[in-house]
């Protein structure tokens, strides 16, 4: 009995030596991010058929920050968070969708395929990829920012803007990030300076004309912030040119709302190239330069890199058809091309 237990595990030690068993899971297409680019590939893919691995760090993507979203077709008002919600909700609920919050590491690519390696050290693969991995907020890079983020210096004003009751702050920038921040910033705190280095706006009108006037928020224009300066926590900025006869302005807190910068790394190390925006660089398909791997969202520049909702769920739908297209002209997955070439 016990010669024929250990004859067994000689001969399964054998065999596993021989034939090695992966335990790695291989999916049709794996989604990295998990915002509404994400969200909306993985419901396409799912409907496709395709197993798909849906992973991302923050669940809602940077779409959560947005307190009111006025475009989103078919709702007049929500929020960027019950939104990321609803499309969070819908895509999981098909069997086809694996989903994780996760860190992926990296991605690389193995003969036809691709393998994903989680923080964990655990890694998947993928037939095709699709980089849905938004964008990260743009910093000032002036003295004092770093030193004083998390006291008083902030990258969200629709999230932080609680903090800031009764006090003056400084919003910076003059898209619509900066613009809806200030307010909703001015609808808690006592003061509120946008400040913008051009004369005119960038945001959409519907939200300069939110804060035009308000009596708690004043622009100021064709400045420059050049130094955050403080304490224990945020006291003061400088300016580049005088305002009120200074260039020193008290401010309780800063909030940076000056844009964002596409996260491409996991993408560039892939091997994908960029655009002149620094944005993947992407065809019709939304196919970037590496075969097999697609972007959709902030992170790829193919819709005239105007970042809203809709563009975003735009190409999800895109590269859940180009995933699809892509693997049945190569015979991978049953059926043929549908739509979109
Ligand atoms: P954005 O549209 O790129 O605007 C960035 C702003 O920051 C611009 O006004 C720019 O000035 C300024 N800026 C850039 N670098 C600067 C620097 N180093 N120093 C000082 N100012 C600087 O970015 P965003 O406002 O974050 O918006 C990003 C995308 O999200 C847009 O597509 C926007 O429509 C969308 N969004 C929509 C909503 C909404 O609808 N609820 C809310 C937020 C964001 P210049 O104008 O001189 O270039």
């Amino acid at each position: 009995m016990v010669y024929a237990v250990w004859r067994e595990n000689e001969m399964l030690a054998a065999y596993c030596i021989l034939f090695p068993v992966y335990s790695v899971r291989m999916y049709d297409v794996a989604i990295i991010g998990l915002g509404c680019a994400g969200y909306t590939a993985a419901i396409y893919a799912a409907r496709y058929k395709l197993t798909t691995l849906l992973v991302g760090e923050l669940e809602g993507g940077t779409g959560i920050a947005a307190v009111e979203v006025g475009n989103w077709p078919g709702d007049i008002e929500i929020t960027g968070t019950e939104l990321m919600e609803r499309m969070r909700k819908h895509a999981v609920s098909f069997d086809a969708v694996t989903h994780k919050v996760a860190r992926i590491e990296k991605v690389e690519k193995e003969g036809e395929t691709f393998l994903l390696t989680f923080q964990n050290g655990e890694t998947a693969q993928a037939r095709t990829v699709i980089f849905a991995t938004g964008s990260k907020h743009r910093h000032l890079g002036v003295p004092g920012e770093e030193e004083y983020a998390g006291k008083g210096v902030s990258y969200c004003a629709t999230c932080d803007a609680f903090f800031y009751r009764g006090k003056t702050v400084a919003v910076i920038g003059g898209g619509d990030s900066a613009v809806e921040g200030a307010a909703i910033v001015a609808q808690v705190a006592k003061k509120v300076y946008l400040i913008h280095r051009r004369d005119a706006f960038r945001a959409e009108p519907y939200w300069v004309d939110r804060v035009k006037g308000r009596p708690n928020v004043e622009f100021v224009l064709s400045t420059n912030v050049t130094k955050i300066t403080g304490e224990q926590t945020v006291k003061a900025i400088e300016l580049n040119t005088p305002f009120n006869g200074s260039k020193e302005l008290s401010v309780d807190g800063v909030f940076v709302e000056i844009g964002a910068i596409p996260e491409t790394k996991l993408a560039a190390d892939l091997g994908c190239v960029l655009d002149d925006r620094g944005h993947l660089k992407v065809d019709s398909a939304l196919q970037t330069t590496v075969p097999g791997v697609f972007a959709a969202g902030d992170v790829s520049g193919g819709s005239n890199h105007f970042a809203q909702f809709a563009t975003a769920a735009g190409e999800g739908a895109i590269v859940g058809n180009s995933a699809f297209n892509y693997l049945s002209n190569r015979g991978e997955v049953a059926g043929g091309s549908m739509g979109g070439g």
